[in-house]
């Protein structure tokens, strides 16, 4: 068995991170670590079971009997598959409050942490090269133009059956850029050894190969 290793790939909402990831992770044949449907799986427990970001000690006892998985590209909780109910503005905007809780924080690092290091991985979210993985072998920073960015997520939701207005989910990803780039613990930052690439006018092929040369070259 060759060494474990991992692959960081941070960067703001849209920035293509997901997709880029997923498919990195099946031409290596490694497993793909999405951290914010963590972080997400914990906003949507928190809005079933009502409740409010200002109670820290309901979600720190909420966090005790919390398991979040991944099998076969679906998010599990306690046990229940719950991929697609993540992905709506509502828990996208209360993901990103939770994630600024030290409580949070600390569980999904601790959680992310362990499923890097029994085998190799690649891990996307906002602070992997930062904070949960300072050592990874390889580092990328996906960024991409606030249009651009706006255009994919709206695109992604109105396949989902979602007719949300283009300017409003651009105002989404603001706040969120902001909310994330400027709370107090690990925020969305580039590692100083990453490696930046701006994606806005390539293809899902072009930043997957670009990549794929980068960690080539180590
Ligand atoms: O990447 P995604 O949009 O699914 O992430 C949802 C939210 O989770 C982000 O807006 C961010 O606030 C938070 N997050 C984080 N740290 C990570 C991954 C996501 O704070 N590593």
């Amino acid at each position: 068995m060759g060494k474990v290793f991992q692959i960081a790939i941070d960067g703001p909402s849209g920035a293509g991170k997901s997709t880029i990831a997923k498919r990195l992770a099946s031409e290596l044949s490694i497993d793909y670590i999405d951290t914010g449907a963590m972080y997400r799986a914990v906003a949507y427990k928190m809005t079933r079971e009502g409740i409010s970001i200002d109670e820290v000690d309901k979600i720190k006892t909420m966090l005790e009997s919390t398991h979040i998985d991944f099998s076969q590209g679906e998010t599990i909780l306690d046990g229940e598959i719950i991929s697609d109910k993540i992905r709506t503005p509502e828990i996208s905007e209360l993901a990103s409050a939770v994630s600024a809780l030290p409580i949070v924080r600390e569980k999904l690092v601790k959680l992310q942490r362990e499923m890097g290091q029994r085998k190799s991985v690649v891990m996307d979210g906002r602070d992997i090269g930062t904070n949960v993985f300072p050592d990874a072998e390889y580092k990328i920073f996906l960024t991409a133009s606030v249009k651009e960015r706006a255009r994919r997520r709206w695109k992604q939701l109105k396949e989902m059956g979602k007719d949300i207005d283009i300017s409003q989910v651009e105002a989404d990803i603001i706040k969120r850029d902001h909310n994330d780039s400027t709370r107090k613990i690990n925020p969305l930052k580039k590692a100083e050894d990453a490696v930046e690439l701006d994606s806005t006018t390539l293809s899902i092929e072009e930043v997957t190969d670009k990549i794929l040369d980068i960690i080539n070259l180590h």
